[in-house]
């Protein structure tokens, strides 16, 4: 069993998809358990979500607050969907 150490450690991994189908196997198992490395990796998806999609928008040469605003605010409807 993965320990919440290594769960942190391998996180950026995780939702790179650069791991082994045993270790994410491993992760969601002690993710399905432990509340706390949940939320971290949720956190840490929608960090990489935003920061992708504001990227994006740079590289559109249109970005300012109010599309960054647009941007969390269409994240958050789409995370309430999910359950
Ligand atoms: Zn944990």
């Amino acid at each position: 069993m993965l320990s919440c150490k290594d769960v942190t450690e391998r996180a950026s991994d995780l939702i790179d998809g650069n791991l082994s189908a045993w270790d994410v196997l491993q992760m969601r198992l002690h993710l399905a358990m432990c509340k706390g490395c949940d939320a971290f990796i949720g956190q840490l998806r929608m960090t990489r979500d935003v920061t992708r999609s504001v990227a994006e928008a740079e590289t559109r040469q249109s970005a300012d607050a109010a599309d960054i605003e647009a941007i969390l605010c269409q994240l958050h409807e789409s995370k309430q969907g999910d359950g």
